[in-house]
């Protein structure tokens, strides 16, 4: 009786892990869906893979190394994923008997690492707002950006200057409903309206794209003489590398995403000072379902049409958002001190550098034991903000599956252990990316699991 009990309930366990793998990757399905439908005048097309990596691809052949996934195909390996994990979750049960055979899910970025040292401060970010506030659709007429906080602006002035890691001086800023929108606002502004043919938008492989839409390819392997957009991703999602414009070209225009350019996760070199930089409160602090990113733009023109953009899309950002963020945002900066002072774990960076820092050497050490795997090394450089040097330790890592495994998200996934396959970065499948801001427990459960993978 007994027996029968306890092998219904491991039945019940193993088909509640199957429905739960078969949730989160249809929420991580719709959850990282960024740079979807562009505006009609972008043109975009796959090109083929002629980067130095293209070494590395797992299937050379021209007609098949380049491409990055058409959703269909990234919802289908998706599928297969769960196909897989559900029927090794059963397996898993009765291997990983001291985490319960838990699926850890390290496909997406989402920031719960914060939650821990914003759950410590307490009252300090509590904001109260009554039923007669923040009713109008209007913050300041006088503004370009008209639905922009001035609350909102002085937090992020004040921040930047902080930590001196982008120059605000001069510039307009845009505020929107995360960097996504904000990415989308931006290739609104800057395609020319009347051009004869669409403009194409290229970034360096590995990029971060859902595949949703098609990209104008690696930049670099662009050779056409015509416009162009790139954008730069630094420090870049997946693999963490500092990263420079690649074709410099007249007639290019550059967009730069930063929004892992803070203390926590890379040197703070100097401060940022392009055309068009996005930063989003998602990845700095941590409070990604807040939804709030913004934009430091030079051109006043690109400034208005990356306004008018997101009035034709959301008419405005949500000011309770925004209010939400500004507080947090003077709570991060006053909480800034010394790098070396004694209460420095209870300043916001120090906490998130203290923790990226403990989990990097926690995950070099768990591919070294298991010797299937490599990761990136970073240089190390001086951090002006927080005095110390230091090798960028990323939101995510770039883990390679050394040896034979030629699929890594695949063979990961039949250990439990979800993460995202190269191809959907424009890249091969023997890498993952592995989100590093997940919460210490999920993260113990992976290393662990790690280490222990032999070939
Ligand atoms: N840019 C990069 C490089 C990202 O990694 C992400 C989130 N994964 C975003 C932008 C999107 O940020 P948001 O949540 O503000 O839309």
């Amino acid at each position: 009786m007994d027996k029968m009990r306890a092998l219904s309930l491991k039945h019940l366990l193993a088909l509640s892990l199957a429905l739960n793998v078969g949730l989160i990757l249809r929420i991580g399905h719709v959850g990282e869906t960024w740079r979807v439908a562009l505006g009609p005048r972008v043109f975009c097309w796959e090109e083929k893979q002629r980067s130095s990596e293209a070494a590395y691809m797992a299937d050379p052949s021209p007609s098949s190394s380049s491409s990055s996934p058409s959703p269909e195909q990234a919802h289908a390996s998706k599928r297969t994923l769960v196909g897989e994990v559900a029927s090794a979750s059963a397996a898993l049960t009765e291997e990983v008997e001291d985490d319960g055979g838990r699926v850890v899910n390290l496909d997406h970025g989402d920031p719960t690492l914060y939650e821990r040292f914003w759950r410590q401060m307490g009252d300090k970010t509590t904001v109260v707002m009554s039923g007669w506030q923040s009713i109008s659709y209007f913050s300041d007429i006088t503004n370009v950006c008209w639905f922009l906080e001035p609350e909102f602006a002085k937090a992020v002035v004040r921040l930047h200057k902080l930590v001196g890691n982008a120059i605000t001086e001069n510039r307009y800023i845009v505020v929107g409903t995360g960097s996504t929108q904000l990415f989308h606002a931006a290739l609104y502004a800057l395609c020319p309206p009347n051009a004869s043919e669409p403009t194409s938008v290229l970034s360096a492989v590995p990029y971060y794209s859902s595949g949703l839409y098609k990209w104008g390819g690696d930049a670099h392997a662009f050779d056409e003489n015509k416009p162009y957009i790139e954008l730069v991703t630094s420090p870049n999602n997946p693999d963490g590398s500092t990263r420079q414009a690649v074709i410099n070209r007249d007639g290019g225009i550059l967009v730069h995403d930063l929004a892992y350019y803070w203390p926590q996760y890379t040197p703070i070199l100097s401060a940022a000072n392009h055309d068009l930089m996005m930063f989003t409160v998602s990845k700095s602090t941590g409070h990604a379902g807040t939804r709030i990113g913004w934009a430091l733009v030079k051109d006043e023109e690109v400034a208005r049409k990356m306004t008018l953009f997101i009035e034709l899309n959301t008419l405005g950002v949500s000011k309770d958002s925004q209010l939400r963020a500004a507080k947090i945002m003077q709570v991060v900066a006053d909480s800034c001190g010394n790098a070396y002072s004694p209460g420095e774990a209870q300043t916001f960076f120090g906490y998130g550098y203290h923790h990226m820092a403990k989990r990097w050497k926690q995950l070099r050490a768990a591919v070294e034991k298991s010797r299937l795997f490599s990761l990136p090394n970073f240089p190390t450089a001086f951090c002006n903000f927080s005095g110390r040097s230091f090798e960028s330790q990323p939101a995510f890592a770039w883990l390679k599956c050394e040896g034979g495994v030629e699929d890594c998200a695949s063979f990961l996934g039949s250990h439990g252990i979800l993460t995202r396959g190269g191809e959907h970065f424009g890249f091969c499948s023997k890498y993952v990316r592995v989100s590093m801001l997940l919460r210490d427990e999920d993260f113990d459960i992976f290393t662990k699991r790690l280490s222990s993978i032999q070939s």
